[in-house]
């Protein structure tokens, strides 16, 4: 047995090593990169289920790499949160994310995703909402969604950031609902106007554990009047059910993939959303 662990850390340590050097090599290149404005926003569709019309669009982040291409954000999320940059990423996004709204119309809301990290400054409500006034979008157009990627470390900088944003007319919805870290604590402890249930549940409904899990969440949602959003929606099956179980939007590949500015603009001109 020892051997073979000394086999293993023998086997294990270059890769480990190779991995620490690509980590920090990504943490410089995230700070150009940032620079360079290398990061771009797509847009994914949001539908009311009843309707079955577009409601508005979430911001996802786009790293165009100039060696290595087209970055995803479980890649480069994790970097900006450790070191720091996620508020600076966040707030290019929102800037971006309102010029492009601008094309569209007033009613569709602009979903943007903040790190429960971000929520520590107390200064982050007022640097949105000068970006919204700056883009000329009103602060109801805007969600903003907390992802469920830590635990809020500081809950009272926590309630002052979305209290503010929250009195100036923003929305706020606790993203991935259902994963991981305290989202029953998220819960109780933030003015949340909505939850987004997360699409490993959304995806699979056919099984019973999934189906339970999403009824009992849209219950529990609407026992404290909340908004509900299911993500991961791919088959009209889904949507059905969603629909039966007092879901009131959705969002997915059945609805659409992430889109590019000038598509999305398109997809809203053209009529192709439905
Ligand atoms: P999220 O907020 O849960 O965003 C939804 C993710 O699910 C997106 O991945 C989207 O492309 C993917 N998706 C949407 N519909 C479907 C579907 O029907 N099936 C499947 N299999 N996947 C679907 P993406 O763009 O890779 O984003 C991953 C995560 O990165 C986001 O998860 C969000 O937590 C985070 N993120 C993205 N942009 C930002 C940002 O600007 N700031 C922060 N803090 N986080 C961001
Ligand atoms: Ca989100
Ligand atoms: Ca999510
Ligand atoms: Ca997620």
């Amino acid at each position: 047995a020892k051997r073979s662990g000394k086999d293993r850390i023998r086997h294990f340590r270059p890769g480990m090593r190779q991995g620490l050097r690509d980590r920090s090599k990504l943490e410089t290149e995230l700070r150009e990169g940032l620079g360079r404005d290398e990061f771009f926003p797509v847009y994914q569709p949001i539908f009311a289920l009843n309707s079955g019309t577009p409601v508005g669009f979430e911001c996802l982040a786009r790293w165009k790499h100039p060696q290595r291409g087209l970055l995803l954000p479980e890649l480069f999320i994790p970097i900006a949160e450790e070191t720091g940059y996620i508020t600076e990423l966040s707030l290019k996004m929102l800037r971006q994310a309102c010029r492009d709204a601008r094309r569209w119309p007033d009613a569709l809301i602009l979903s943007v995703n903040i790190s429960p990290l971000e929520l520590r400054d107390a200064n982050l409500a007022t640097e949105m909402l000068a970006i919204l006034k700056e883009e000329g979008i009103s602060p109801n157009r805007l969600s903003v969604e907390i992802t469920e990627s830590g635990l809020i470390a500081d809950p009272r900088a926590a309630d002052t950031v979305l209290s503010r944003l929250k009195s100036a007319g923003v929305s706020i919805a606790l993203d991935d609902f259902g994963t991981g870290y305290a989202s029953l604590q998220h819960l109780r402890e933030l003015q949340i106007d909505r939850i987004k249930i997360d699409r490993s549940f959304v995806q699979q409904l056919t099984t019973r554990t999934n189906s339970e899990i999403v009824r009992a969440s849209i219950a529990l949602a609407r026992n404290l009047s909340l908004g509900i959003t299911a993500e991961g929606v791919e088959c009209s099956d889904s949507v059905d059910l969603l629909k039966d179980w007092g879901c009131d939007l959705g969002q997915g590949f059945y609805f659409g993939k992430p889109l590019s500015a000038s598509e999305a603009t398109e997809s809203l001109l053209g009529g192709s959303l439905s």
